[in-house]
C-alpha cells in the first residue's frame, strides 16, 4: 500500500482507488489479484496485439541496446522506418508524420500545425468527444473532462456530433438526420467568421463516450464543407486507428480523407507511450520553408519507432485487422442477441472489435455510474475485466482474440446479465 499512498490515480477521487493490482499479463488476459480474466477494453483501449508479444518486446530490446535515443536534431535508420511504416498503412496523399510521445500531445502538435498551415485560430470540435487531458487536448475535449481546463480557451468552438440513438424518431432517415446537424454547423461556422476556422477535430467513431457511429453522409458533409470554407479536416484516430474497428483506421468506412490524422495507442499498443500527427501532401510541403514550430526533447523517440515498425509487422502478419473486421461481426451478431434477450439493453454499437452496450436510463438508474461499476465488479469476479462510463460497457478486447475466445467471454457477459436482470440478483 506504500506506493498505493505516494501515486496518484487518474480520474478519481484518490480515496476510491481499490488498490486492486495486475500481477501478469499474457495474450487477451490479464491477472487482477492473481485471478486470470479476459482483458476486454485491451486495458485502455490501446493494447490491440496483446499483451507481452515477444517480437515487439524483442524489437524494444535490441534497439534499445543498440541505441535508445538521439537528440531530434539528428536522424536515425528507425526513425524513417518508422515514419514510412505508419504512411505506408495509409492512403498515399499523406506524407508527413510527426512523432509524439501520447495521443494528447498528438492533438497539441495537430492544433499548432493546423494553425500555423491556415494562419487562422479558431478550432471546432464536438460535444460528446475526448482528444486528451492537456490544456489544447482538454480544451479541443467535448465532454465533462473538459471540465479541468475551464476557463476554456478563446476560440475553441463545440458543436453537437449527432447521435442515432439518442434522437430516436426525431428524423426519418441518417440523410436526413446528417443534413440537420451538418445544416447548423454550417450556422455556426458563418456565425463564427468563416474565415476564421483552422480546423474541425473529430473522432470518426466517438470512441470513449460509447462508440457512437455517425450517420451516413455525415463525414462526407463534414469534408464538403472544410473544402468549401478551406478548413482542415482532422480525424483524431487515437482510440480507433490501427484496426480497432476493422480497418486500419476508422475514417475508412466512409469516402473521405482526412487532412490530418492523429493517433497513438494501438500503433504501438503502448509497449511504449509513443503517438504520430500524420498530414497530407500541402501541409507537408508547407513547412518545407516554413519553420516547424514544435518539437520535445523525446522527439520520435527511437524505443517508440522501434515498437512502431515492430508492432505494424504483427499487424500485418497475424491479419489483426481482417481479424477485427471478422470477428466484430460476430461480436455484433451476439451482442444484439443479449439485447434482444434483455430489456435492459438500450442500444448495442459495434464497428470491428469495438463495441459499447447501453443501458437505458431508467433501468440502471439515471446516468449513474453506480451500476456500470457494480456490473463490471460481477464481471469481474468471473473473469470478465471491462471498462465503463455512464451507463455505457465498453467491449474491445484485443485485436488477437480468436472466435473461441470471443464466445466464451460474451458467454460471461450473457451469464452475469442473466443472473442480473431474469434471476433477479439485483
Ligand atoms: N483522443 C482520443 C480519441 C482518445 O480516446 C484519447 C485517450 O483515450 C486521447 C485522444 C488521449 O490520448 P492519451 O491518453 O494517450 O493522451
Amino acid at each position: 500500500m506504500e506506493n498505493a499512498n505516494s501515486l496518484f490515480h487518474p480520474w478519481m477521487k484518490q480515496n476510491d482507488f481499490q488498490g486492486k493490482k495486475i500481477t501478469d499479463a499474457d495474450g487477451i488476459y490479464i491477472w487482477i489479484d492473481g485471478k486470470k480474466c479476459f482483458d476486454m477494453a485491451s486495458q485502455s483501449i490501446n493494447v490491440n496485439i496483446g499483451h507481452r508479444n515477444s517480437e515487439v518486446i524483442r524489437a524494444i530490446q535490441e534497439q534499445c541496446e543498440k541505441l535508445p535515443y538521439i537528440y531530434s536534431g539528428f536522424s536515425n535508420p528507425i526513425m524513417d522506418e518508422a515514419a514510412r511504416d505508419v504512411l505506408g498503412v495509409l492512403p498515399n496523399i499523406y506524407k508527413k508524420v510527426y512523432f509524439t510521445n501520447s495521443g494528447s500531445e498528438a492533438n497539441e502538435n495537430a492544433i499548432k500545425l493546423a494553425r500555423m498551415y491556415t494562419g487562422k485560430q479558431k478550432i471546432f470540435s464536438s460535444y460528446n468527444s475526448y482528444h486528451g487531458s492537456t490544456i489544447g487536448a482538454g480544451n479541443l475535449t467535448g465532454d465533462q473532462r473538459r471540465l479541468a481546463c475551464e476557463p476554456g480557451q478563446v476560440g475553441f468552438i463545440k458543436f453537437n456530433f449527432p447521435d442515432k440513438y439518442h434522437s430516436k424518431g426525431q428524423f426519418r432517415s441518417d440523410k436526413e438526420m446528417s443534413n440537420f446537424y451538418l445544416d447548423l454547423l454550417r450556422e455556426q461556422i458563418i456565425d463564427e467568421g468563416q474565415n476564421n476556422i483552422a480546423a474541425i477535430f473529430l473522432e470518426p467513431i466517438i470512441g470513449g463516450n460509447g462508440v457512437i457511429i455517425p450517420p451516413d453522409n455525415y463525414l462526407e458533409g463534414i469534408r464538403e464543407i472544410c473544402n468549401e470554407f478551406k478548413i482542415l479536416m482532422v480525424c483524431d484516430e487515437v482510440m480507433t486507428g490501427w484496426g480497432r474497428t476493422g480497418k486500419w483506421f476508422a475514417f475508412e468506412h466512409w469516402d473521405i480523407k482526412p487532412d490530418i490524422i492523429t493517433t497513438s495507442k494501438g500503433m504501438t499498443s503502448s509497449y511504449v507511450a509513443f503517438g504520430v500527427v500524420v498530414v497530407n501532401e500541402h501541409i507537408a510541403k508547407y513547412f518545407d520553408n516554413h519553420v516547424l514550430m514544435c518539437g520535445s526533447t523525446n522527439y520520435a523517440h527511437l524505443l517508440g519507432c522501434a515498437a512502431t515498425v515492430a508492432s505494424i509487422k504483427v499487424y500485418k502478419k497475424l491479419n489483426l485487422i481482417e481479424n477485427s473486421e471478422l470477428l466484430g461481426k460476430l461480436l455484433n451478431v451476439e451482442l444484439n442477441k443479449m439485447k434482444s434477450k434483455y430489456h435492459s439493453i438500450g442500444d448495442i454499437r459495434c464497428k470491428g472489435l469495438f463495441a459499447a452496450i447501453e443501458f437505458k436510463d431508467n433501468v440502471m438508474g439515471k446516468r449513474d455510474s453506480v451500476n456500470i461499476a457494480y456490473l463490471i465488479n460481477l464481471l469481474e469476479e468471473k473473469g470478465f475485466w471491462t471498462l465503463g462510463r455512464r451507463n455505457i460497457l465498453m467491449i474491445a478486447p484485443p485485436l488477437i482474440i480468436n472466435r473461441e475466445q470471443l464466445l466464451e467471454s460474451l458467454n460471461i457477459l450473457d451469464s452475469v446479465l442473466e443472473d442480473l436482470y431474469m434471476k433477479g440478483s439485483k
